[in-house]
């Protein structure tokens, strides 16, 4: 049986005081009653709450497995740019990188070309991404650069995203099945609106290796619902 894969994203929410109360308190509500959860649970944070965050989980034994991961990057590797934050800043400090995110492709005019470019950078320095895509044209143009991508992509309807209302689960498998008939071994996370009510639609899906929580993540008792409701069935 499948075990989904979670993947929380604060966006830019929380300062480190706030991001090391919420690692205390999800540690705190998880040993009242352990989640079940063994899996990596994939942390993407703000870049400033990364190295408190990285302390913190050193410190506590926690009996959640977080791994952290960024929400972007800058698109040169090295290069003097004002208030950029480059991959060789903080390779040593996450694994996974988001890229492509739509907030980003809308408010920051993000192109294909850029995504792209991101990728390639990840890769040249080991980081696994995280591609966010809400269309069949975003997915051709990864699928044009990297015929054999195999991170993960994550399928994020726009109108889903916020509005506390997933996609319809049967639309959003379907989708996932057409991503993986192109990229063979990349794994497929759906995001918008997930929360710990409606995890358990689109969870099992066929084609569906796991979810992205943005909202409900804020909230670690609520993200913890979730981590319980997937261990609950694994
Ligand atoms: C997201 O935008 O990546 C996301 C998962 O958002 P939300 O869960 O808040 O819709």
């Amino acid at each position: 049986m499948k075990i989904p894969i979670i993947l929380a994203n604060w966006k830019s929410f929380k300062n480190p005081d706030e991001a090391k109360k919420w690692l205390e308190d999800i540690t705190i509500i998880n040993k009242l009653k352990p989640a079940n959860y063994h899996e990596n649970i994939i942390l993407c944070v703000p870049f400033i709450d990364i190295p408190v965050l990285k302390e913190t989980l050193k410190q506590l034994s926690q009996g959640l497995n977080f791994v952290l991961g960024a929400q972007n990057i800058s698109l040169e590797e090295e290069k003097p740019e004002t208030g950029e934050t480059t991959v060789k800043m903080i390779k040593d400090y996450v694994f996974y990188i988001i890229l492509g995110h739509s907030e980003r492709r809308t408010n920051f005019n993000e192109t294909e070309e850029m995504v792209n470019k991101k990728i390639k950078t990840c890769q040249d320095n080991g980081l696994k991404t995280i591609v966010c895509i809400s269309n069949m044209q975003q997915l051709k143009s990864i699928i044009r650069e990297f015929p054999s991508y195999k991170d993960f992509i994550l399928y994020e309807p726009i109108s889903a995203i916020g509005s506390g209302k997933i996609e319809d689960a049967k639309v959003s498998n379907e989708m996932a099945k057409k991503i993986k008939q192109d990229l063979k071994n990349t794994k497929v996370l759906y995001g918008g609106s997930v929360n710990a009510e409606n995890v358990k639609n689109i969870v099992n899906k066929e084609f569906i290796d796991g979810v992205a929580v943005g909202g409900a993540s804020l909230n670690p008792q609520s993200f913890w619902e979730i981590l319980e409701y997937v261990g609950r069935k694994s």
